[in-house]
C-alpha cells in the first residue's frame, strides 16, 4: 500500500472539521525498533522497544500534529500562522507552511534553540523571531497576537495539533497488536503525553485494547509538574523540554493519574547517559527524546519500578542530528593522522581493546 501521511491513514477516528484540506509530508508510520540489550538490562524477560519519532519529515513528532493544526488552518482560509517553539514546532510548522503556500511566523528564545532546529526554520522560509526571554514568554506572546489577529496558532494549545499526535499511540497498538504496559516519554509543553493518553483511551474505546500506563520525563531544571509549581527560569541541556509553565499540564497530571503511571523528573547527566545508551543500540536521539529512557532507568535504580517481565514502549520524540553541537561539546575531537597507512595501522591497532 502507498504511504499515507496520518490524516489519510486514520481520518474517520480524528476528530476534525469537514472544511479541513489535508496538507502532508507523509509524516507518522515512523518504525517501533526493538532494543533488546537494553532490554535485557532493564529486567529478566523485559521486552522494549523504541517509537522513533525523530524518523518523521522534519525530525520529530511534531509533524502529526502540524499536518492536521495546518491543514485546518488552510481549510478554513488561513493566510498565516505563529507559533512558539523550542525549536522543533518552528521547524514543522514552517515546513507545512511551506508546502501550503502559507506564511509561518516563528518565536524562539533567543540563544537556547538547537542550530539545526533554527537553520530548518530559515530553510523552509518561516520568519523567525528570537525573543529576549524563555519559551514560556514567547509562548504567552504568541497566543495574544493570534486572539488579536486572523493568524492561526499553532502551538499544542491548538486542538488539532493533539488530534494528530495522538496518532502514535494508534501506530503502536497496530503493530504490535497489542499496547504496550509501559509508555516513557519526555514531558515538556505536556502536549504529546495528553495526546498519547487520548489515542489509547480512543482505542480502549474503539477496540477494548488494554491502555498503557505512562511514564512522563521532565528535567530536574524542569519540572513545574513534579514541583507543582512553575519554574520560572527552566533550565536542562535538553532544550526540547526547558519549559516552565507547560499549557497542558492539566491534562499531563490526569495522564499520569488515569493510567496509573506517573511523571518524575531526571538529571542533566541522566539525560545524556540515556542518549549514549541508545546511540549504542544505533539509535541517535536528541537530548529530551532521551529523557524516557532516562526515567526509566532512573525510577529502576531507584527500586520503584520492576521490568521484569514487562513490555515497554520508549517514545523517542526527536533525531539527534538535528543537535550535533551537544556531541562535538562532550566528546573528543576526532583523532589528527598523516596521511599515511602506516599511521593509520598503527592508530588502529593501537586503540583496539
Ligand atoms: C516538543 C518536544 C518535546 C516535548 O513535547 P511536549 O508535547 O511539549 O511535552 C520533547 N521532545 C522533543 C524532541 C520535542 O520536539
Amino acid at each position: 500500500m502507498a504511504v499515507q501521511g496520518v490524516i489519510d491513514r486514520y481520518r474517520p477516528l480524528l476528530n476534525i472539521p469537514d472544511h479541513t484540506q489535508t496538507v502532508t509530508l507523509l509524516e507518522g508510520s515512523t518504525p517501533l525498533i526493538p532494543i533488546p540489550r537494553i532490554a535485557e538490562e532493564l529486567g529478566k524477560g523485559c521486552k522494549a522497544w523504541v517509537k522513533f519519532e525523530g524518523l518523521n519529515p522534519t525530525g520529530s513528532f511534531k509533524d502529526r500534529g502540524m499536518t492536521v493544526a495546518i491543514s485546518e488552518a488552510v481549510g478554513r482560509g488561513a493566510k498565516a500562522v505563529i507559533c512558539a517553539s523550542t525549536g522543533n514546532t518552528a521547524a514543522s510548522a514552517a515546513a507545512y507552511a511551506a508546502r501550503s503556500g502559507l506564511r509561518a511566523i516563528v518565536l524562539i528564545p533567543k540563544g537556547k534553540v538547537a542550530a539545526g532546529k533554527l537553520a530548518g526554520a530559515v530553510a523552509y522560509g518561516a520568519d523567525v523571531y528570537q525573543i529576549d526571554g524563555s519559551f514560556d514568554d514567547a509562548l504567552s506572546l504568541v497566543v495574544e497576537i493570534s486572539n488579536r489577529t486572523p493568524i492561526a496558532l499553532v502551538n499544542s494549545l491548538n486542538p488539532y495539533r493533539l488530534e494528530g499526535q495522538k496518532t502514535a499511540a494508534f501506530e503502536i497498538c497496530d503493530e504490535l497488536g497489542f499496547s504496550p504496559d509501559w509508555l516513557c516519554l519526555p514531558v515538556g509543553n505536556a502536549g504529546n503525553i495528553s495526546a498519547y493518553w487520548m489515542g489509547f483511551k480512543e482505542y480502549y474505546e474503539l477496540k477494548g485494547i488494554p491502555r498503557p500506563h505512562i511514564l512522563g520525563v521532565q528535567a530536574e531544571g524542569a519540572a513545574p509538574l513534579v514541583l507543582g509549581h512553575p519554574v520560572e527560569h527552566p533550565e536542562t541541556v535538553a532544550t526540547a523540554i526547558r519549559i516552565g509553565k507547560p499549557a497542558r499540564g492539566e491534562q499531563a497530571i490526569e495522564a499520569a493519574e488515569e493510567s496509573k503511571g506517573r511523571i518524575i523528573a531526571v538529571s542533566d547527566d541522566e539525560i545524556l547517559a540515556a542518549q549514549r545508551k541508545l546511540a549504542a543500540s544505533g539509535i541517535w536521539v536528541e537530548l529530551a527524546s532521551a529523557a524516557g529512557l532516562a526515567g526509566l532507568i532512573h525510577e529502576i535504580n531507584a527500586g520503584r519500578f520492576d521490568a521484569s517481565g514487562k513490555r515497554i514502549t520508549i517514545v523517542c520524540t526527536g533525531h539527534g542530528m538535528k543537535d550535533p553541537d551537544i556531541i562535538a561539546s562532550s566528546m573528543p575531537a576526532p583523532r589528527l593522522i598523516p596521511a599515511k597507512s602506516d599511521a593509520l595501522e598503527e592508530a588502529i591497532m593501537g586503540s583496539a581493546k
